[in-house]
């Protein structure tokens, strides 16, 4: 069978996803998250007419002649701090001193700033008249009370959660983090930290896409590396799959007689094994596990090829679930430093570094090692660059497609 292009299998992947269904969270969780529902503030902002400035509220008529040369000279019957609640209001002829935020009393209309007067107690002298309304914030005029604080599909920052608790909300509805249980397999593979037998490696591709689930704005709920036992690796991704959103698994994928993944699931019919055309990462394992239908990756097992796959595939399906979007987050175009030879009829995605031009632009040079067992180049790229399938040969100076890191 012909393989089946990166689109193509990415538009299954995407095919039936939706967002996961709201949770609501404390404002300290929500930061990165997706709001679910529009929310409308339960207060003005400002809650209250209140000062600009540290000065004194007086009324305007009273010190509209005010000059350096001949000043007016009124008491200050009140000292208003933030946070107090004016207890009488300011007479003609009377001036309140009043500090920023706090609540303007009721009788004066424009405050004086605290550098136009001689700062006096219990008189003041104005030395500049000041028109009315001068700094005074009034009530409501950044957002009245039921105005809109987020929207629905907002990808809340630090400035949506600091209006959201301006406006009276200590909880969100967002899209939740999708949980998700990364599952190294392959009978090789040693805990990182314990020491190797001949034949042994490292597992680097739990940590690996548990990071870069996490670095997505999944949460890792399971991380963990199985051997090839066809009983062991079965009875783990049921238990997964009735608690977690995703599964993914790296290895056992391909042709190998001990392709557990693949030998395992395969027999059940609800994921497909299909090879793509793309380098690396051409066995590709995708389809829905267990009566809760959890999105499930079979990813290959050379490390390049995982990371390579999650970016392309994986990512796009947890922003998906996340309520991000576009799920296919944009691309940045970038010339080439070094000419780069791409296979026909796939999708080549060569790790590269890349430099800033001067005029703002993007320069990229491929690592060394495009072969997808270079974990060392793969940590020294700063961007996947996307080799269209026709395109055999590029020349520096030529344009490419890339996802930064
Ligand atoms: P597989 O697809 O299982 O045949 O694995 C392909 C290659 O990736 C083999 O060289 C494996 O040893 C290697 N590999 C598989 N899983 C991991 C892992 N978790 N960490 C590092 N290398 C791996
Ligand atoms: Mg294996």
């Amino acid at each position: 069978m012909a393989d089946r292009t990166v689109a193509e299998h990415l538009a299954q992947v995407l095919a039936a996803a939706r967002p996961l269904p709201p949770v609501v969270v404390p404002l300290g969780e929500a930061a990165g998250l997706v709001a679910a529902m529009d929310v409308a503030s339960r207060v003005d902002l400002p809650g209250f007419d209140n000062s600009a400035m540290d000065g004194y509220a007086v009324r305007a008529a009273d010190i509209a002649a005010a000059t350096a040369q001949a000043p007016v000279r009124l008491p200050v019957i009140a000292d208003i701090a933030a946070g107090d609640a004016p207890s009488r209001p300011v007479g003609p002829g009377e001036a309140a001193r009043i500090m920023t935020g706090a609540m303007v009393p009721a009788g004066a209309d424009t405050i004086v700033k605290v550098e136009d007067t001689d700062a006096g107690m219990p008189f003041v002298s104005v030395l500049v008249a000041t028109s009315l309304g001068t700094s005074i914030r009034r009530r409501g005029e950044d957002l009245p009370e039921g105005g809109p604080v987020v929207a629905a599909g907002t990808v809340l920052t630090a400035r949506h959660v600091g209006l959201l608790a301006a406006a009276g909300h200590a909880e969100v509805a967002v899209r939740p983090r999708p949980k998700v249980a990364v599952v190294s397999t392959g009978a090789e593979l040693v805990a990182p930290g314990n020491p190797l037998a001949p034949g042994q490696i490292h597992d680097s591709n739990s940590h690996l896409l548990a990071a870069a689930v996490d670095a997505a704005g999944g949460h890792t709920a399971y991380r963990g590396s199985i051997g090839d036992h066809a009983d062991d690796v079965r009875d783990l991704l049921d238990r997964l799959a009735a608690d977690v959103d995703v599964v993914i698994t790296s290895g056992g994928v391909s042709m190998g007689v001990h392709d557990v993944v693949k030998a395992v699931l395969r027999e059940r019919g609800e994921v497909g094994f299909v090879t793509v055309a793309m380098q690396p990462g051409k066995p590709q394992g995708f389809g829905r596990l267990g009566e809760r239908g959890v999105p499930f990756f079979g990813l290959p097992g050379n490390p390049v090829s995982a990371f390579v796959s999650f970016e392309v595939f994986v990512r796009p399906l947890l922003r998906r679930l996340m309520g991000l979007e576009p799920a296919v987050a944009p691309t940045t175009r970038m010339r080439l430093a070094a000419p780069l030879r791409s296979p026909a009829g796939r999708l080549q995605i060569a790790r590269a570094t890349v430099d800033r031009t001067p005029d703002g632009g993007w320069v990229a040079t491929p690592v060394a090692g495009q072969g997808s067992h270079f974990v060392a180049d793969l940590a020294a790229a700063d961007a996947l660059l996307l080799v269209p399938a026709e395109v055999t040969h590029l020349q520096p100076g030529d344009e490419v497609d890339s996802i930064l890191l």
